[in-house]
């Protein structure tokens, strides 16, 4: 490992908002930002990415070096069933991702998961040649904000050590009360906690997790699965004294919000 060697330069952190798995293959203001901004930065050594669809009951990491490309939806055209993704898995990092978060216990997927769409549909415009390994970090479903936030800390280490810190979700993210009929706006209380966020992201994201007391919480958030992965990068900027900038913005459906920040 090259830590802290002053020859590796260091990554950035990205917080992407992925949105509909439709955006693998749709080139739009979203996914042209994923691209540009990946383009930005040198070429990692390896991505370590946490999902959104990978919520389960512990911490994990995929461990195998040929990981499979997860279709974990259903309802889509069979075009984005038969994508695939096949980057190489890192073995060795998943190891090390172990070692940075003791004493959180850190299992191995055991091959059981892999690549899913929530790191798929993201990395299919960031590094369309799948020529970075990934391996995936799962999101403890028992644990409350504060830990997803301290976990990202700990893995702030990792971008002087040339791997690329991932979160992919949706700030905010109900289903439930999407609106068809509103494709390029949100209802103003996604608005407003999208801006809540964009406020403690670029000016002080050590606060991320007061966002869990903002009036919108309970409709931005009815489950923590897609806003979780905000924590984890939050954490990680923080711990390196870092602020966000926006990549790209805005809300989608209603109650969808796109945004996505980088941090380096
Ligand atoms: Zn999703």
């Amino acid at each position: 490992m090259l830590s802290n060697d002053q020859s590796t330069p260091a990554l950035p952190f990205m917080f992407i908002g992925h949105g509909s798995p439709m955006n693998t293959l749709e080139f739009n203001r979203w996914t042209e930002a994923w691209a540009d901004t990946a383009a930005s930065f040198p070429q990692p050594k390896a991505i370590l990415a946490v999902s959104a669809h990978w919520f389960v009951g512990a911490t994990a990491v995929t461990q195998s070096e040929q990981p499979r490309t997860i279709h974990d939806f259903a309802g889509f055209p069979p075009e984005l069933f038969a994508y695939d993704y096949p980057a190489a898995g890192d073995p060795e990092l998943a190891r090390r991702v172990g070692e940075l978060l003791a004493p959180v216990q850190v299992l191995g997927d055991g091959g059981s998961w892999g690549i899913d769409h929530g790191t798929w549909s993201v990395l299919a415009h960031m590094y369309p040649d799948a020529d970075v390994p990934v391996v995936q970090l799962s999101i403890d479903a028992t644990q409350a904000a504060d830990f997803h936030f301290e976990v990202g800390a700990r893995l702030e280490p990792l971008r002087h050590e040339g791997v690329l810190i991932l979160g992919s979700g949706n700030t905010v993210h109900n289903l439930g009360l999407m609106d068809w009929g509103r494709p390029d706006s949100g209802a103003d209380w996604a608005v407003a906690f999208d801006a809540a966020a964009t406020e403690l992201m670029t000016a002080d994201p050590s606060r991320i997790v007061e966002l869990t007391n903002h009036d919108a919480y309970r409709y931005a958030v009815p489950t923590p699965d897609h806003f979780f992965p905000l924590l984890y990068v939050a954490g990680a900027i923080a711990a390196a004294g870092k602020t966000a900038s926006v990549i790209t913005d805005g809300c989608t459906m209603g109650s969808l919000s796109m945004t996505s920040y980088s941090a380096s």
